[in-house]
């Protein structure tokens, strides 16, 4: 089984508000603790999707950096972006072993690659499980934190997890 770091949890509230990320917690089964079943995060975010639109997925990626589940010493728009990978299999574990161990990454939860780079300029490919809209507000919050004016583009909005593809590909300037 898979499982999320709890600190997930505390995204959920910040981007939802704690009144209405408890009713999702007690709809879906979701208990505090160190580490929750994935699925039943990623069916909350389903329902989250639908209920309340992609503004509110944008807004719990969004809080996604802020809860510092990211490594120091990304000092770089181009560095905290290339450090998403690891920090994803780090915030998850797969029957009990964290999946990123001894500096290698364990398959199953998908990824995030940057795929080309410039000066002040990041396209990245994301395959995770998450909604793509959740990453947007992932990626864009991040970008910003190290250049306040980054923007953040989907290309080829035609292909995207949400028709089924496998990923989507994200122009990053800055
Ligand atoms: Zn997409």
């Amino acid at each position: 089984m898979v499982e999320t770091h709890g600190a997930t949890l505390a995204n959920l509230v910040a981007g939802l508000g704690p009144m209405v990320a408890n009713r999702f917690f007690d709809e879906e089964g979701i208990e505090v603790a160190d580490w929750v079943p994935l699925q039943k995060i990623l069916a909350l975010l389903a329902r989250v999707g639908e209920e309340l639109g992609d503004d509110a997925l944008f807004k719990i990626g969004q809080s996604v950096p802020a809860t510092g589940q990211f490594a120091e010493g990304t000092h770089t728009v181009i560095r905290a972006l290339g450090s998403i990978d690891v920090a994803y299999h780090r915030n998850h574990r797969k029957d009990g072993v964290e999946m990123f161990t001894n500096g290698r990454l364990v398959d199953g939860i998908g990824y995030y690659i940057c795929i080309g780079e410039g000066p002040r300029c990041c396209i990245l490919d994301s395959a995770s499980l998450y909604p793509c809209a959740f990453d947007l507000g992932l990626v864009t919050a991040l970008a910003r934190k190290h250049a306040p004016k980054a923007e953040v583009e989907h290309l080829d909005s035609a292909r995207c997890r949400r028709r089924g593809c496998a990923a989507c590909t994200y122009l990053v300037v800055w």
